[in-house]
């Protein structure tokens, strides 16, 4: 076999189509491949299939292709264009990639899958990409995914938030809990960033909302107020967000008695701020001895962290409740030990449970959490710590649709 019809066969070229001509750089490891077509070939407009015969050629291009072996390998052709009666001068489809593309259709595939597996740095590594070129198979990718998705509003949605990088700078996740796939993204946590999304819905899409799990944020609570039919019935203000603002309570409970037991010389809460954000059950192991003593004898001692850790602990009962009934007594007796406990960032924390008790409550009509969600934070985590943090707005917009968005990201191998 000559290696031109080695190479029509494997970039699957078919009439008209063929390869005129292989070179092989072996100095710089690179194969170019020429792709040409028989004179006599009638072309199909690209907007109206209209049949026509070749105009002239466009000017020579080059598609990267899946190398061959170690050897980079490029296609190369002037694509033909036609002049169509309706749609004047056009360049025809070609068959290895899409329009505008820099790379062949299966090396986009190949590339896909790579960058699905390791980070961009990674990517540009494995396929020997510049980082532009890898960033671009993702906008592409993510731009294709995106124009393909059919209209469908998610029963369950929950609604988060992520910072950019460091700094107060957010992005607004609206997250489908039951594919657990990121929706839509829009900047900033305002009312304005969810507005946006439910301005995509019809009145009657929005009706089909069925429940929203979210944080007691105000902002975000308005603009659902605003836009889902019945939505003082549909929010649910999640376990997740209520135990995060108690953590925080917990730390800052900590953070005061180490002021105050340092000054007087007392070590024992020295390095402990991880230590207290463990649920009992989930403690890793290089953890666990510290753990048992700080909760154990912290008790004894009466640290009020360890108060305030217990109390955190204990108001996660009130999920495990088997009805709403059963909740609110767990509620009343918990709130009571919470202001018992006498701890003023617990306290503000169940202050401001019990303000929005109803809508916290409506777990037990829904059952949702933002659990799945949670899911998609954790990977999130992972993108940014893998980035180094987002420098870039838009790639982290990419990043998130690209890995979160349950997306179809392969380029179409039809055409
Ligand atoms: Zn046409």
């Amino acid at each position: 076999m000559q290696d031109v019809e080695l190479y029509r066969q494997l970039l699957g070229l078919n009439t008209p189509w063929t390869v005129t001509r292989v070179e092989l750089k072996i100095k710089e490891e690179r194969v170019e491949v020429w792709a040409g077509h028989a004179e006599s070939a009638r072309w199909p407009c690209p907007e109206c299939a209209t049949e026509l015969a070749l105009y002239d050629h466009a000017e020579e291009r080059t598609w990267r292709h899946l190398d061959s072996c170690q050897f980079q390998t490029h296609l190369r052709a002037r694509p033909p264009r036609v002049e169509c009666p309706t749609h004047g001068v056009r360049q025809v489809r070609l068959p290895w990639a899409e329009p505008r593309a820099r790379f062949t259709t299966l090396f986009e595939r190949l590339a896909i899958d790579v960058l699905r597996e390791t980070d961009v740095k990674g990517a540009t590594r494995i396929l020997r990409l510049s980082w532009d070129e890898a960033w671009e198979i993702k906008r592409r990718a993510v731009a294709r995914g995106r124009a393909r998705r059919r209209p469908h509003v998610p029963a369950r949605l929950g609604v988060d938030e992520t910072a950019v990088a460091r700094g107060h700078d957010y992005l607004t996740l609206v997250c489908d809990l039951t594919e657990g796939t990121v929706e839509y993204l829009a900047d900033e946590r305002k009312q304005a960033s969810l507005d946006g999304y439910f301005a995509g819905l019809t009145l009657e899409q929005r009706t089909q909302i069925q429940a929203v799990a979210m944080d007691m944020w105000e902002p975000y609570v308005q603009s659902v107020q605003a836009h889902v039919p019945q939505a003082e019935r549909k929010i649910v203000f999640d376990v997740f967000h209520i135990l995060q603002h108690m953590n925080e309570a917990v730390d800052r409970v900590r953070r005061h008695e180490h002021r105050l037991l340092r000054a007087q010389g007392d070590e024992t809460l020295t390095g402990s701020k991880y230590v207290w954000l463990y649920g009992e059950e989930n403690v890793p192991d290089h953890h666990q001895e510290r753990f048992t003593e700080l909760t154990r004898r912290g008790a004894g001692r009466r640290l009020k962290t360890a108060r305030a850790w217990a109390l955190k602990e204990s108001l996660r009962d009130l999920w495990r409740c088997r009805s709403q009934h059963a909740a609110e007594a767990q509620w009343q007796w918990w709130y009571a030990r919470a202001a018992r406990a006498r701890l003023h960032p617990v306290l503000e924390v169940a202050r401001m449970i019990k303000r929005h008790l109803p809508n916290v409550l409506t777990y037990f009509r829904h059952r949702i959490t933002n659990a799945m969600s949670e899911g998609i934070a954790s990977k999130i985590q992972a993108l940014k710590k893998a980035a180094n943090g987002f420098r870039n707005r838009d790639n982290f917009k990419t990043a998130i649709y690209f890995h979160c968005g349950g997306l179809d990201l392969y380029p179409d191998s039809t055409h």
